[in-house]
C-alpha cells in the first residue's frame, strides 16, 4: 500500500531484445514487478532496442511470453526504437546547454570533475570520483542514442521512480547521474541486484540458452516455485511458492554478494510447492497442456512420486508434473504389470486371498500378513513382486494405496498376469 505523501512507484524491466530471459534477468523482472505490485505502482516493460546490430528476431515476443509465464504481466510495454524523436530533443536542449562535446560525428557528455556520491537500496552509500570516468557517448557516429542517453531519458520522460536493475550498471550509475543532472531531471531511487552466478559460483552468461527459462520449462520446472526461488535468490529468506510473493519482497533484504543457482535447491522449493497442491489445482494447470485429468486419491497417492530416475542430470531431484502421465498411463487405463516366473504361483495365491475390504489401509495389511503366511515371503520378496505386478515399476505409493485405486478386480487380474 503507498503511504500517505508518496506517489505510487513507477519501475521498469528493460531487457535488451538479444536473446531470451535467463533465471538472472527474470529476477529483476519478478522484483520489479513484485515491488510495483506490493506498493501499487506501475510496472513497465521497456524493450532497449538502440542497437539493431545486436537485436535478435523473435526475442521481444519470447521475452514477453517468458515474462507471462513466470506470471508477469506489464502495466504497459514500450520500445526505445519508437522515441527517437524524444532522444533527439533531449540532444538539443544538451548541445544548447552546452553539455556536450562533438567527438567526431559522436558527442559525449562533458563530465565535470568532482564526486558522484548517492545512496543505493542495496549496496548502501555510493561515491565515485568522476576524474575515474571516461566521457560517456551519448549520441553515436551515426546518429543513434546509446543506452546511457536513452535510458535516461525514458526514466525521467516516464516518471520512473526506482531502477531496479543488475549490479553490472552499478558504475554506470554515476555517469546517469550526470546526464540526469545535465537534464535539470531529479533522479530515481537505484537499486542494483547482485548478479546471479551458477551452482559453481561462474557467471550466468547472459546468453547462454542453456540456462534460459525455456529450457528450465522443458526439463519440469514449473513457474510459480521458479519465481520463488529467484525472488529469495541472494536474501536469505526462504522460498515459500505458496506465499504471496508481492507481500514479501523488500529491496533492503538482498545482500551484495552474488547469489548462485542451485537447481537442487530449486528442485526442493517446486516438490513442497507440489506437495501442497490439490488435485483440481493440478488438473487446472495440466489441462492445457493436452495431459488427462488426475483423481484427487491417485494424485494423493502418487504426488510424493514424481521423480523421473536419471541418475547423472543435474535436475535429478526435480519431481516433475509431467511423470503423472506414466503413473496414470499405469493406474487409469488397461495394463499390465511384470511377473517374473518364480513368483507367478505365489502371485496367483495372493490373488485368490483379495477379498473384499482389502484395498484399505489396514485390511491391505492383513491381506499382506496373509499372503506372509501362506507363502513365507517377508519383507521386500513379499511386496516387491507385487508392486511389479500392479504396477511394472519398483517405486511408487504403498500398496494399500495402489490397490484403492484400482480396484478389487484389476488388482486380482494384474496379479494373475493379465492386462486389466
Ligand atoms: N538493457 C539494459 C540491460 O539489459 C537495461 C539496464 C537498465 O535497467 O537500465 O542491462
Amino acid at each position: 500500500m503507498t503511504e500517505p505523501g508518496h506517489t505510487a512507484p513507477h519501475v521498469r524491466f528493460a531487457p535488451s531484445p538479444t536473446g531470451r530471459l535467463h533465471p538472472g534477468n527474470a529476477r529483476t523482472a519478478l522484483v520489479n514487478a513484485l515491488f510495483a505490485r506490493r506498493h501499487g505502482g506501475r510496472f513497465t516493460l521497456r524493450i532497449d532496442d538502440t542497437d539493431p546490430e545486436r537485436e535478435v528476431a523473435g526475442a521481444v515476443d519470447a521475452i514477453r511470453a517468458d515474462l507471462r509465464w513466470l506470471g508477469i504481466e506489464p502495466d504497459d510495454t514500450f520500445c526505445q526504437g519508437d522515441r527517437s524523436t524524444n532522444y533527439a530533443a533531449a540532444m538539443e536542449r544538451l548541445r544548447a546547454a552546452d553539455a556536450v562535446a562533438a567527438d567526431g560525428s559522436a558527442w559525449r557528455l562533458r563530465l565535470a570533475p568532482g564526486r558522484v556520491a548517492w545512496r543505493d537500496a542495496i549496496h548502501g552509500e555510493m561515491v565515485v570520483d568522476a576524474r575515474h570516468l571516461a566521457e560517456p557517448v551519448l549520441l553515436r557516429g551515426d546518429g543513434l542514442p546509446t543506452y546511457t542517453l536513452a535510458s535516461v531519458v525514458d526514466d525521467l520522460e516516464t516518471g520512473v521512480t526506482h531502477v531496479i536493475r543488475g549490479d553490472d550498471h552499478l558504475t554506470n550509475t554515476a555517469v546517469h547521474l550526470r546526464v540526469i543532472e545535465a537534464l535539470g531531471g531529479a533522479p530515481p531511487v537505484f537499486a542494483h541486484l547482485p548478479l546471479v552466478s551458477d551452482a559453481d559460483g561462474a557467471p550466468l552468461s547472459k546468453r547462454n540458452d542453456a540456462t534460459s527459462l525455456a529450457r528450465l520449462r522443458d526439463h519440469g520446472v514449473e513457474p510459480e516455485p521458479l519465481a520463488a526461488y529467484l525472488v529469495a535468490l541472494g536474501t536469505g529468506h526462504a522460498a515459500d511458492a505458496t506465499a504471496d510473493l508481492a507481500a514479501g519482497v523488500d529491496l533492503a533484504a538482498y545482500g551484495t554478494a552474488p547469489p548462485r543457482f542451485d537447481p537442487r535447491e530449486l528442485a526442493q522449493v517446486q516438490d513442497r510447492w507440489l506437495q501442497a497442491l490439490d488435485a483440481e489445482a493440478v488438473n487446472a494447470r495440466r489441462t492445457p497442456r493436452g495431459g488427462p485429468a488426475v483423481r484427487d486419491a491417485v494424485w494423493l497417492a502418487i504426488r510424493g512420486n514424481l521423480l523421473e530416475k536419471r541418475p547423472d542430470d543435474t535436475w535429478a531431484a526435480l519431481p516433475r508434473l509431467d511423470a503423472l502421465d506414466a503413473w496414470l498411463a499405469i493406474l487409469e487405463t488397461p495394463f499390465r504389470g511384470v511377473i517374473a516366473d518364480d513368483d507367478a504361483a505365489d502371485l496367483a495365491l495372493a490373488a485368490d486371498l483379495l477379498e473384499d475390504g482389502a484395498d484399505g489401509g489396514d485390511a491391505a495389511v492383513g491381506w499382506l500378513d496373509t499372503v506372509s503366511a501362506r507363502t513365507g515371503r517377508r519383507g521386500r520378496r513379499l511386496r516387491l513382486p507385487i508392486r511389479l505386478a500392479l504396477t511394472g515399476r519398483p517405486d511408487g505409493p504403498p500398496l494399500g494405496d495402489l490397490l484403492a485405486i484400482l480396484g478389487l478386480e484389476r488388482s486380482r487380474r494384474r496379479l494373475l498376469g493379465e492386462t486389466a
